[in-house]
């Protein structure tokens, strides 16, 4: 099945585009940190009515015109504000806001590269269906903890703040060599709340070399977690 959101896309397009107007303008007085833009694009979401189509019926949804879209955009970008306010007014400790110490622009090598999505889900509480609030999410690679593209990236991620429940990470680039092919990452993600049960889950992703390192950062590619659910220690285990 290929479905998709399509209040997804339009949330990411406009916060992506308000973060580039004020980067350069610097109108609000807001941070357009990495971290930052991706909190406010999780409080828009956790707000909006999801609205979902068959991916082939895209086109269609697209042409749509009038009103109704123009409204919802408004929606959108009211949003936006209202949670670019609040992501502003308390940001996450970890990370180095408004391009202050470390430099924000992620460190690269040359050449042929394996560009890595942000890789993003959300935690829960298995009982009530509640995002977790607190604890820590980890990704690792063989056991070990995988570097994140610049220090503004925290693994493990702490769960906290206006977004809880929502974790995200970046990897490093890999550099890739010459002449080679696709390659495999297995992840592991592992969930530690205090009270809960840990639990682990599996990700594989498929890259192919890229000509460059990729500097930029783009709500648009990121490689979505399905939802994982926790459980008070001591219950039965759930596999997901
Ligand atoms: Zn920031």
């Amino acid at each position: 099945m290929d479905i998709r959101n399509v209040m997804e896309d339009l949330v990411k397009t406009v916060v992506d585009e308000l973060f580039d107007a004020e980067a350069k303008e610097k109108r609000l007085g807001y941070c357009t940190c990495d971290q930052c833009k991706h909190d406010v694009a999780c409080y828009v979401l956790n707000r909006v009515k999801p609205e979902y189509i068959v991916s082939s019926r895209g086109l269609a949804y697209s042409e749509r015109e009038g009103l109704d879209k123009v409204q919802r955009q408004a929606d959108v970008i009211s949003l936006v504000r209202e949670g670019w306010g609040k992501v502003s007014h308390a940001p996450r400790q970890t990370t180095a806001h408004y391009g202050a110490e470390p430099e924000t622009a992620p460190v690269h090598d040359e050449g042929p590269a394996y560009n890595f999505p942000t890789i993003m889900g959300r935690v829960f509480d298995g009982r009530n269906f509640a995002p977790l609030g607190e604890g820590r999410v980890r990704l690792l690679e063989g056991g070990a903890e995988v570097q994140m593209v610049d220090p503004n990236w925290q693994n493990p991620f702490v769960l906290a703040g206006a977004t809880a429940g929502t974790y995200i990470f970046w990897p490093r680039t890999v550099s890739g060599q010459e002449g080679g092919g696709g390659r495999r990452w297995n992840f592991e993600i592992r969930v530690e709340v205090p009270g809960f049960d840990a639990l682990s889950h599996f990700a594989v992703i498929d890259l192919s070399p890229e000509r460059e390192a990729r500097a930029d950062f783009s709500l648009q590619r990121v490689h979505k977690v399905p939802d994982l659910y926790l459980f008070p220690e001591g219950q039965a285990d759930e596999d997901i």
